[in-house]
């Protein structure tokens, strides 16, 4: 029941599976949204002879600043028909409202029991929910749903507070957090300062939200090893979003999230738009599929990753993708090679003594991009700008410039505004 038969199919039924859903999701939108509508007709678009994946190649991309600009105008549904409102965590601009239907509700709680069973996760499964699920997000509130859906049980602790976490896990016993995984590294410290033995406590598997664990090749990324290096439970890395509706999980082999084929269509494409081949770095457009509120038709998600069609080991068919690589608006040329912030901020993650940072990238002289990385150091021991730029020779062929800074300047700077996520990186260059 939580192992969708289309999940085990060859990739070519699964392609015509999605392609007959087509037709029906396009006439949805040209009936139901004002937005859709009006780019049909303005482009002239013959809906009847967009069949396949690549026929939707002929419909515009929908942008963020399409969403934002016309939040309203995406809504396909009348406010009877809204049950909860979520918005989007505007990291990038302002949060777009996005509604969700009685059977919206239905197909996350869906998404997610699916996304829990392929962490191996059943109704023997007690997790501690370590986020949030109120503030308007979407998450907490799929992983309520799912785990209802899943027979599973579920402690909605919230975010933060170690202490109540580790109190919770003491009375309840539960056998798998939700969690950021910079928030596991919080816990571990806690529980080390504390006396509390983690190591044997009731807890097996983390499944990890918001922040990437592993490298390109699947390895576990400083972040990771972090972790596993304290406390070897079961690491998930998951990928998901608001304007998804959907989650990409991994299973226990950690190569990839899976894709739920019933839910999403999926491209991958270049800086132009074009489609890139399979294993190749690029941007994620989705599709909804069956979803009533606020659906999406080829949305450039702006995160960049691989994506993967050979069989996994634990049955699934489906694509995977790999790790989010960075955002397609961060992409930094330098000196020859390109790459985004993420990459940066493993290899910063990794070295002794840097307390935090934040990456600028600005213009120069020539009109390329250049990267000034301010640290936060309490003490800056002998060497360590000779170590942190071999560190980024060896990984990136190149050093960009380094400056140190006082610690609480750098905090200062992180966190402009109280109680947002900190900001690390900086785009001061031309013409964004
Ligand atoms: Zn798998």
């Amino acid at each position: 029941m939580f192992f969708p038969e289309i999940e085990k199919k060859p990739k070519e039924e699964i392609k015509k599976f999605q392609e007959s859903k087509i037709s029906a999701t396009l006439s949805y939108l040209k009936n139901n949204s004002k937005f859709y509508a009006e780019l049909f007709s303005t482009n002239a678009l013959d809906l009847n002879s967009i069949k396949t994946i690549e026929d939707l190649s002929r419909i515009p991309f929908t942008t963020k600043d399409d969403v934002q600009a016309n939040n309203d105008n995406f809504i396909c549904v009348d406010k009877l028909k809204i049950i909860d409102y979520v918005t989007t965590s505007g990291t990038l601009g302002d949060p777009v409202i996005v509604p969700l239907t009685d059977k919206d509700l239905e197909r996350l709680a869906y998404n997610e029991a699916i996304s829990f069973f392929c962490t191996g996760g059943d109704e023997h499964e007690t997790y501690q929910l370590t986020a949030t699920i109120d503030r308007r997000f979407m998450a907490g509130l799929a992983y309520f749903l799912g785990a209802r859906k899943l027979g599973a049980g579920i402690i909605r602790v919230g975010s933060g507070i170690p202490e109540l976490q580790w109190d919770t896990v003491k009375k309840i016993k539960p056998t798998a957090l939700i969690a950021v995984p910079s928030f596991l590294l919080k816990m571990i410290d806690y529980a080390e300062q504390h006396g509390i033995d983690y190591k044997n406590s009731s807890i097996k598997k983390a499944i990890c939200i918001g922040e990437p664990l592993r490298n390109d090749d699947f390895s576990f990324n400083s972040l990771g090893k972090r972790i596993k290096e304290k406390w070897d439970i079961q690491l998930y890395s998951t990928y998901a979003s608001t304007e998804m509706a959907a989650e990409f999980t991994e299973c226990e082999y950690g190569i990839g999230g899976h894709h739920h084929p019933e839910l999403l269509i999926a491209e991958f494409v270049d800086i132009d738009g074009k489609p890139v081949n399979d294993g190749e770095a690029g941007e994620l457009v989705i599709t909804n599929l069956d979803l009533e509120g606020m659906p999406l038709l080829r949305f450039r998600t702006g995160d960049i990753c691989r994506h993967y069609y050979e069989p996994c080991k634990c049955g699934r068919t489906s694509l995977r993708i790999g790790p989010i690589i960075g955002r397609r608006q961060h992409m930094i040329k330098y000196k020859g090679t390109t790459l985004y912030p993420p990459a940066l901020y493993d290899i910063l993650d990794n070295i002794e003594g840097i307390v935090n940072y934040i990456v600028e990238v600005y213009t120069n002289d020539i009109g390329t991009d250049e990267i000034l990385i301010r640290v936060g150091c309490a003490k800056v021991k002998e060497n360590l700008e000779k170590e942190i730029k071999d560190h980024f020779r060896a990984r990136l062929r190149a050093a960009p410039t380094v400056v140190f800074e006082n610690p609480q300047t750098i905090t200062k700077l992180q966190f402009p505004e109280i109680g947002r996520k900190a900001i690390k990186f900086f785009d001061n260059r031309k013409g964004l």
